[in-house]
């Protein structure tokens, strides 16, 4: 060994690699990635990526989870499908177009995000705003439809569970609702294929179906909505800036 060799020697025994931080978490029954992320506070790509498991994978009662940045051991409630009446309640809440504009916000929602990373919500998929949250038609839309072709891939818009994908046998056709926490849901609809299993974890940015024109529709797009304890938000307030609206931000105040 010459004398670079014996000192490299020392500085690799010298440095020690640091150990991770965080916490062993011991899944109990009904546990899901999902349920263990909201009660650490931590994203489930990262519980994923830290325990080398994709986001749907089923997790075995006493299997060791490392949780990253987690300072103790902390209860998480199990997952539990809708009960008969909430999945009623839930379904027709898809079927029946709302007649009127929900009851103003007790809390206005936050000024609009402009960096991506701010936001509650990403988008589940790039198009078009081709109908807005709002009154339409003597009626109110609740969502907002985004323009697309056909099967392109519609994305969860946050960490969630699958709390609901079925055909709604009404004008939303096949559609997908998604948990989040703090009561928010996300729904998605007029799918062409579902790919998002009831009971599934699903991380922000995964694949849940594919565009279509199921129920009632004049071609294919994606119906999306923001509801919060069940009352609809404007899904535009929970979404970071297009491209298209910080260009014009930019453009009006640099005059
Ligand atoms: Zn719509």
């Amino acid at each position: 060994m010459t004398v670079t060799d014996q000192a490299l020697a020392a500085r690799t025994r010298a440095k020690p690699r640091p150990k991770p931080q965080g916490v062993t978490h011991v899944v109990e029954r009904g546990q899901t990635l999902f349920r263990i992320s909201q009660a650490y506070g931590v994203a489930v790509a990262a519980l994923a990526e830290a325990n080398q498991l994709k986001p749907s994978s089923p997790l075995k009662i006493g299997q060791r989870l490392f949780v990253p940045g987690a300072k103790a051991v902390k209860k998480v409630e199990p997952y539990r499908p809708l009960t008969t009446d909430e999945r009623a309640s839930l379904e027709e809440s898809l079927r029946v177009p709302m007649t009127k504009p929900p009851p103003p916000l007790p809390v206005p929602p936050p000024p609009r995000p402009h960096v991506k990373t701010d936001a509650e919500f990403q988008w589940p998929l790039v198009g078009p705003i081709n109908s807005p949250f709002g009154p339409r038609w003597g009626k109110f839309h609740a969502g907002i439809d985004i323009g697309s072709p056909h099967y392109q891939e519609v994305a969860a818009a946050a960490d969630g569970e699958v709390i609901y994908a079925h055909d709604t046998a009404g004008p939303l056709g096949k559609a997908v609702v998604l948990q989040h926490g703090r009561g928010m849901r996300s729904v998605y609809a007029h799918l062409s294929v579902v790919i998002a299993h009831e009971g599934d974890t699903v991380r922000q940015g995964q694949a849940i179906g594919g565009v279509g024109d199921t129920g009632r529709t004049t071609g294919p797009h994606l119906h999306f909505e923001v509801r919060k304890n069940g009352a609809p938000l404007n899904p535009e307030d929970y979404l970071p800036a297009t491209i298209d609206e910080l260009v014009r931000d930019l453009t009006t105040s640099s005059r």
